[in-house]
């Protein structure tokens, strides 16, 4: 993509000065962060830098204490099965299968053609019969991918969805994720395998204690990649203040 093309492409989500928290203590700071139609984006930071609050205030499942989130250019506060309506999916960081549903009936519940899905992860294909809960890891993660990406969202914000899990199907994930960005999806992803998730993102943001420190394509930040992790990346963090 070339910078013109860039700067013509309206963010399908924006934040501007966005602070949100817990209790009234903010853990994350004055946030400003886009996502255009067709690009990966991903969010990094060490634990407890605030990474997880930024897509739950993205989403409305947190309220913003102080400034904006713009989804397709609109500002909104609206809670999440509004913005669900208005493009966007989240994958939060906890399974979110249907345990006691087949991976059939997952699909079927989500609205998601099952064919489309198999298209997807075609590993689905001998488990359709099998309940959610007896799937493995990472068949329960494609399985939350495919009815994620199923509802053809606009955006799409993802949190550690490969959290235990093997290389290869941390691949096959994060496969699926570019695929949808190139269909013109803006994903803003969380992930814990930083290398991973950078060879498949178009940017990346940097957070530490609730703050963006870095930011820039994924290709810079993977140049320096062991200066970021051990600068940025390594140990916990404590909120912002
Ligand atoms: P991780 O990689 O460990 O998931 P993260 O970057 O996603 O970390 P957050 O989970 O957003 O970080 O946490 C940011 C800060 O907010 C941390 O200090 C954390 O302790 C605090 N925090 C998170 N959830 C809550 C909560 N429900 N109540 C109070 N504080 C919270």
């Amino acid at each position: 993509m070339t910078t013109t093309d860039e700067q013509v492409r309206t963010a399908v989500l924006r934040a501007t000065g966005l602070t949100a928290g817990y209790g009234g203590r903010p853990s994350i700071s004055d946030l400003d962060l886009e996502v255009r139609p067709g690009e990966v984006v991903a969010l990094l930071g060490p634990n407890g830098a605030g990474k997880t609050t930024t897509l739950l205030t993205l989403a409305g499942e947190l309220p913003a204490m102080a400034g904006e989130v713009e989804l397709g250019g609109e500002r909104t506060g609206a809670p999440l099965h509004v913005r669900a309506r208005k493009g966007l999916s989240f994958v939060p960081e906890e399974r979110s299968v249907f345990p006691s549903l087949s991976t059939q009936d997952n699909l079927r519940v989500g609205g998601v053609d099952v064919e489309a899905a198999l298209e997807l992860f075609p590993d689905l294909r001998k488990r359709l019969r099998v309940r959610g809960g007896l799937l493995s890891g990472g068949e329960q993660q494609m399985l939350t991918l495919a009815r994620a990406l199923g509802r053809r969202p606009e955006v799409l914000l993802v949190d550690e969805l490969s959290l235990g899990l093997a290389p290869l199907i941390v691949g096959r994930l994060l496969d699926a994720v570019r695929a949808a960005a190139d269909r013109g999806c803006g994903v803003l992803l969380v992930e814990q395998h930083v290398r991973q998730a950078l060879r498949i993102a178009d940017r990346g943001y940097v957070l530490r204690q609730g703050r963006v420190v870095l930011q820039d394509t994924a290709a810079a930040l993977l140049d320096r990649i062991d200066e970021i992790e051990s600068e940025y990346l390594a140990g916990p963090q404590v909120a912002a203040s």
